[in-house]
């Protein structure tokens, strides 16, 4: 699948919260074989987030996800810009209401929270856009959202990162095992020949290789080692032809009076 990542949150643009959630997310997206395409972060803002979306609809990804504030204060907008984005209304959610009712109804009960019943501000949390399906947050109230829009099924997810995993976990993983594609990444390390002085060899393989990424990454300093890694999404017999670049550009470093000092 083709995934984009749209995180929203003021805290992280101003440099109070470091955006964990699209790392952790990233990560696992590419282990099941799916390609991460993008990922965008914005700020709290209705026009800039129904914007925002639009964009990243045109471009029709399979999957995309949302982490953003879906809380009970003013500023958690996130499902009022999705709706306007998306030109649906927001509705009462009975499914919604009624687990935001149950959560708190019990921390009354239990004595960690002083106020009883349904407010404003916790019934807010039950609008969700039209066609919604609310995802149960077990580390949280406000549950996350399942939307679709033409081919892109949209995730939102709340922003806080326990919350986010539990309902990734629960929810997302299962889809992304299921439609799982295979990643192929191979790695080598040499010494004594600088990026610049390979960069030629590189470029050719590409275009022998056209579905392989092949990148150098200097490691330290200016050309005293360079990692060259191979990597390719959903290839047919791809770990044989990943496996064939690797020995081309390992006899390309010998010819040069190169050094392989690892093989990964
Ligand atoms: P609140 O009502 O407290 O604002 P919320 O459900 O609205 O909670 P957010 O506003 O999105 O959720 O985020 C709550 C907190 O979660 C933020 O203050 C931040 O610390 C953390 N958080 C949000 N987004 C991220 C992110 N991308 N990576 C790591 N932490 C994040
Ligand atoms: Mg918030």
């Amino acid at each position: 699948m083709i995934i984009e990542l749209l995180m929203i949150g003021n805290e992280i643009l101003i440099g109070k919260t470091q955006d964990t959630n699209s790392n952790w997310m990233a990560k696992r997206i590419v282990k099941y074989g799916h390609r991460l395409k993008r990922i965008t972060t914005i700020e709290d803002d209705i026009g800039v987030i129904s914007r925002t979306l639009q964009t990243i609809l045109e471009r029709k990804p399979d999957m995309l996800i949302i982490t953003g504030g879906l809380g009970p204060t003013f500023d958690d907008m996130t499902l009022v810009g999705i709706a306007k984005g998306l030109n649906r209304e927001l509705e009462l959610n009975q499914h919604a209401y009624n687990s935001i009712k149950r959560a708190y109804d019990h921390a009354f009960k239990r004595g960690i929270l002083k106020l009883e019943g349904m407010t404003k501000e916790r019934e807010k949390m039950s609008y969700l856009p039209q066609g919604s399906i609310p995802l149960p947050n077990i580390r949280g109230t406000a549950p996350g959202v399942e939307l679709k829009e033409g081919k892109t099924s949209i995730f939102v997810l709340p922003g806080v990162p326990a919350e986010m995993k539990a309902i990734f976990l629960n929810v997302i993983k299962p889809i992304l095992k299921d439609k799982r594609g295979k990643f192929v990444e191979k790695n080598l390390l040499f010494m004594g020949i600088g990026e610049s002085q390979i960069a030629p060899y590189v470029t050719k393989l590409e275009k022998k290789y056209p579905k392989l990424w092949i990148k150098t990454h200097p490691r330290i300093g200016l050309s005293l080692e360079v990692e060259i890694s191979i990597t390719g999404f959903n290839i047919e017999n791809g770990d044989e032809i990943a496996e064939r670049a690797l020995d081309e550009i390992r006899e390309i470093i010998l010819s040069l009076n190169g050094r392989i000092r690892e093989r990964k």
